[in-house]
């Protein structure tokens, strides 16, 4: 596959094993590295930094403490993925392959909840949207947690803006196992492709 990107999405502390672990997170952890370990094997053993074949974006859940989706302010949610917290990082086996330029963090409006990556942004103020146009990219897989909620509504704006869109299923973790397989039905249907 040409023109491909990799949008891994809140693989981060509280949703691995944190205040909002997800089922099926070392799992999704684990075949996410074992993707990206695949495609890196094939660059230059030579190379001492890491790259992968393609670019992988971050999508990072990132909240100020008194987010408007925590249940103190009457969300739906427990505290999580608070700013410069344990739980807001990377896990330490995919940390590596995250370029600070390619993490796009959602949520930091106290007043707004984001589930898209759509809605994050770089640190110098670029859209996932926008860094995946500027990179010519067309076709963009798709990993990460939870299916239902921040996976598809990212899967979703990105066939919405033309992408074709792979979802990796053994790359998914999820709040709620019969959500997850409804999400997947319902995406697939939207045109979305499970890999
Ligand atoms: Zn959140």
């Amino acid at each position: 596959m040409k023109d491909l990107a990799l949008v891994v999405v809140d693989m981060l502390y509280d949703f691995i094993d944190g205040s909002m672990a997800c089922q099926e997170a070392d799992k999704a952890l684990r075949n996410s590295l074992k993707y990206i370990e695949e495609e890196t094997s094939l660059t230059d053993p030579d190379d001492s930094g890491i790259r992968s074949i393609f670019p992988i974006l971050f999508v990072r859940d990132s909240h100020p403490a008194n987010h408007c989706s925590f249940h103190e302010q009457g969300g739906p949610w427990p505290p999580h993925c608070v700013q410069d917290t344990h739980g807001a990082d990377i896990h330490e086996t995919l940390a590596p392959y995250a370029a600070e330029d390619l993490c796009f963090y959602k949520g930091q409006n106290p007043a707004l909840e984001q589930y898209s990556g759509f809605e994050g942004l770089n640190p110098a103020g670029q859209s996932l949207s926008e860094v995946l146009h500027l990179m010519e990219v067309k076709n963009v897989l798709v990993c990460g947690i939870a299916t239902e909620y921040c996976v598809r509504n990212t899967a979703e704006d990105l066939l919405k803006d033309g992408f074709h869109v792979y979802v990796l299923k053994d790359c998914l973790a999820y709040v709620d196992a019969e959500g997850h397989t409804t999400a997947l039905a319902e995406m697939e249907q939207e045109g979305i492709r499970l890999i």
